[in-house]
């Protein structure tokens, strides 16, 4: 039989909104000759139903951001060998769905690209695309990935930590410490993404509402160094199915006008690229593309991570190659940086998929 591929989506986090719209995108590309695709919704409360499978009606549209269907049916993974899912319609016998042969998570965020579903999946034995858990915990949280990457020798933005009983105590601690870094700052919540619950701080006097703003999506808040003047650039690594290295893609830059102060929110997800301006390939000499890719390559490798990621560096003025971040599961829609640099280097979006999905049933389950 064709394999079963369960495509997880939305969430309990704040990217539940570009998940849905990731989802519909995957429903659409997935090649239903070779798969057999099994759409699961998770509510943002965290309730797992059994979703329809309707790519329309899961895309981003003006004025309204998709969401999770609270109606559908309840299913459950059974936390048992091989990964069978249950339906568990009110009123009636708990039903089974069959076995699942691979799960593809396409959640961003707390509770799902943060190994917490990779570990459920893993005391399931199911296979599932993407990094397991310890790689997705620590690409996560943006405090401990930094320490992993110092310990690597790579170069990361000076940071301070904030941590909630900290900020409680003694807010005026905390205010000088993150002065030392000088100002501007990025404040950002230590789990996040999509930048939702980033601030950029110019004046002092700001601080506090903007550490608040991020406490609102994780009590562990980061702030950063601004990397004035920056150059912002991308790639993305994929394990390839014959093993070896993991390759990169081409390096992409973006750029964007005075409309925004950064890569916020509106810029990724609802500019139509009047004010972004996406270059793929980024104009670069060859030297420094090959740096960045052999870069994004090692980092993939020092972290772990398997599967896929997007690693996000910053390029300073003076030429220092910073790295920012790892994201495991990066935005995954066809317009997203992700798939248009694999586009950009040959591997078309359902190819793509097609091939995370593959890597992912070549994958051992157990440890690795
Ligand atoms: P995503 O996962 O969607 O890439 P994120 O929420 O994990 O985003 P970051 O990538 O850390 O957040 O930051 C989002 C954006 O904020 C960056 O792309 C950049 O525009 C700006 N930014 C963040 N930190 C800094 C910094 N230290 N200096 C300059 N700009 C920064
Ligand atoms: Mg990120
Ligand atoms: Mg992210
Ligand atoms: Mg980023």
């Amino acid at each position: 039989r064709k394999p079963r591929v369960a495509i997880i989506f939305g969430g309990r986090s704040s990217e539940h909104a570009v998940s849905c719209s990731t989802a519909g995108s995957v429903l659409r590309a997935l090649d239903r000759e070779r798969y057999d695709v099994i759409p699961i919704g998770i509510t943002m409360e965290g309730r797992w139903v059994l979703e329809k499978d309707e790519p329309e009606r899961l895309a981003i549209q003006t004025g309204r951001l998709p969401e999770v269907d609270e109606k559908g049916t309840t299913v459950v993974l059974a936390n048992d060998h091989g990964g069978e899912l249950v339906s568990l319609d009110p009123g009636s016998v708990p039903g089974t769905l069959g076995e699942v042969d691979v799960v593809f998570p396409l959640l961003h965020g707390p509770f799902g690209e943060d190994g917490t579903l990779q570990g459920l999946l893993e005391m399931a034995d199911v296979r599932y695309v993407g990094a397991g858990v310890l790689a997705s915990a620590v690409a996560m949280d943006k405090h401990f990935a930094k320490l992993v990457f110092q310990a690597q020798g790579f170069p990361v933005v000076p940071y301070t930590l904030i941590k909630p009983a900290q900020w409680e105590a003694d807010p005026a601690a905390c205010a000088e410490s993150v002065a030392s870094l000088g100002f501007p700052v990025f404040v950002k919540p230590a789990r996040g993404g999509s930048s939702i619950g980033i601030t950029k701080v110019t004046d002092p006097a700001d601080l506090a509402a903007a550490v608040e703003k991020a406490q609102e999506f994780d009590p562990k808040v980061l702030v950063e160094a601004a990397v004035e003047g920056a150059r912002e650039l991308e790639c993305g690594v994929i394990e390839g199915l014959e093993g070896g290295r993991a390759q990169a893609s081409v390096v992409a830059e973006i750029r964007y006008d005075s409309e925004y102060d950064f890569y916020d929110f509106e810029a990724k997800y609802l500019d139509d690229e009047t004010h972004v301006d996406l270059q793929l390939p980024a104009a670069l000499d060859e030297q420094l593309t090959a740096r960045v890719r052999e870069f994004a390559v090692t980092a993939f490798e020092a972290l772990g991570v398997e599967g896929l990621a997007r690693v996000d560096f910053f390029l300073s003025a003076d030429g220092t190659l910073l790295l920012n971040e790892i994201n495991t599961m990066p935005g995954f829609t066809p317009y997203s940086m992700f798939p248009r640099m694999w586009a950009a280097s040959g591997l078309d979006y359902a190819a793509l998929c097609d091939h995370l999905i593959q890597l992912a049933l070549r994958r051992p389950t157990g440890l690795r």
